[in-house]
């Protein structure tokens, strides 16, 4: 049996409006390349609430999506999001099918009836009304009841009560009932990996940490490209947009049901395989597989990206995302496109006397990054042992950390160009850093910052 005790919660605003639990607004996401629909599913308690009554409204302009909890017009909760969505809508796939994507919005519970609206960014990334559904907790579309926990939660990391901490939620996927000790000791040394980097070392008592084991027949998750084929309790999977080592989750209702059970504002899904791969959508998820050499690296970027919306900042590996020409500043705190040096977002972290753009060894990087792709590639058709794909890595991150590592700029802030997919109009902060290889640097300092201030939002 699972307790936990709650202190008071602060804030006149949110006991005026609030109970203290979840309030979860399930929805079909539904479109193609140039249309856009959203239809209600279901309105739900969700469980304990989590959040920070200090920091109700979201000032930090990250995500896609944004969504606010309105009081005759006027907003009492807001929150930015990305969604497997907004990913798919820019493949190749969108453009000659439908599709539909099951999401939630999660917020405190209402006292009286309240408006949702959500919010989609422009091409101008302004954000824009797209919809608004009115919220009646007496109506009876909202059921109030709280399930029962599918899975016991385990607590591995307490530092205090959940609205004054960041709460991350550790899940299993791909794990037999005899594995569930593996999956504790693989959630333990995952989330050690990540309190190994700043800022999050020095961060360590502002979190705390969750784990749920769900129980598959099988072991592993599927991976269609390499022919593995399982049904597993919250059905994540490689392949994702057809890539092979994209793994996400796309059983968002059952994904929810199973993480009620724990208070929890961040999702880690840890698949039991050890074939390369992982994912993380800014608010929505983070994936990444256990039993690979390189999962410790996984797991702190591919949260990276769900925990602060950081961008990649790599740009040589195959995506399947369509991407127009530059015009407008990426949103991504970590991406800029450099169009007025004199407002670049992180000016104020870089040293006097840099330039702008700064120079970087990017064409030795260039030639020596395909020639990898290019192998890794055969290596994956060919169906090679992990182990194999590992060395590769290994050989790729010796190159990689000591060109990176030298010249006048290594280690400085500037605006390295190459990032975000794009060879040309994208720049990142540093010329290494975890969003951009593999090499043990940690985050870029623009990084660090960026992750502060979402540690800030739940913890202070
Ligand atoms: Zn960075």
């Amino acid at each position: 049996m699972f307790y936990l005790i709650f202190l008071l919660v602060g804030g006149e605003d949110f006991g005026g409006n609030f109970e203290n639990r979840t309030m979860r607004l399930d929805f079909f996401h539904v479109g193609t390349a140039s249309e856009e629909h959203f239809a209600l599913d279901q309105i739900v308690n969700d469980g304990p609430w989590a959040g920070n009554p200090n920091h109700m409204l979201d000032t930090l302009n990250r995500g896609k999506y944004f969504f606010q909890v309105q009081k005759d017009g006027k907003s009492l909760y807001s929150r930015g999001f990305s969604s497997i969505y907004g990913e798919w809508e820019t493949t190749d796939e969108a453009t000659q099918q439908w599709g539909t994507f099951h999401e939630s919005m999660r917020f405190p519970w209402p006292k009286g009836p309240v408006q949702v609206v959500l919010q989609k960014r422009d091409d101008h990334n302004q954000f824009q009304t797209v919809w608004t559904v009115a919220v009646d907790p007496a109506a009876r579309n909202v059921n109030p009841k709280a399930l029962e926990p599918i899975f016991p939660v385990i607590p591995l990391l307490k530092s205090g009560d959940p609205h004054q901490k960041v709460d991350l939620l550790v899940l299993g996927d791909g794990y037999t009932a005899s594995e569930q000790a593996k999956f504790k000791q693989d959630a333990e040394r995952m989330a050690g990996y990540l309190f190994d980097q700043e800022p999050y070392k020095s961060r360590k008592s502002d979190f705390n940490v969750w784990a749920i084991g769900t129980v598959s027949q099988e072991s592993g998750v599927s991976h269609p490209h390499a022919g593995k084929f399982t049904r597993t309790d919250l059905s994540t999977q490689y392949s994702t947009f057809d890539s092979e080592r994209y793994v996400l989750c796309r059983d968002n209702r059952r994904l929810r049901d199973v993480a009620s059970a724990a208070p929890y504002e961040f999702l880690l899904i840890l698949v039991n395989n050890q074939n390369y791969g992982g994912g993380g959508i800014f608010g929505a998820q983070a994936t990444a597989s256990v039993n690979n050499t390189y999962s410790d690296y996984l797991f702190v970027h591919e949260f990276g990206h769900h925990f602060a919306d950081l961008g990649d900042e790599y740009y040589t590996s195959q995506v399947s995302y369509n991407l127009g020409p530059v015009t407008v500043e990426p949103w991504e705190p970590n991406l800029t496109a450099l169009l007025d040096p004199n407002q670049l977002k992180w000016k104020d972290l870089v040293a006097e006397g840099t330039p702008l753009p700064t120079p970087w060894p990017k064409e030795t990087f260039e030639s020596h990054s395909m020639e990898v792709q290019k192998k890794r590639a055969e290596m994956r058709k060919n169906k090679v042992p992990e182990k194999e794909m590992e060395a590769l890595f290994d050989g790729q991150r010796e190159f990689e950390t000591k060109l990176l590592g030298e010249g006048p700029h290594a280690g400085v802030v500037g605006a390295f160009e190459g990032a975000g997919y794009r060879g040309t109009g994208y720049y990142r902060p540093q010329a290494d850093c975890i969003m951009f290889t593999r090499d043990k640097v940690g985050f870029c300092k623009v990084c660090q910052r960026a992750i502060s201030q979402i540690i800030d939002q739940y913890s202070r």
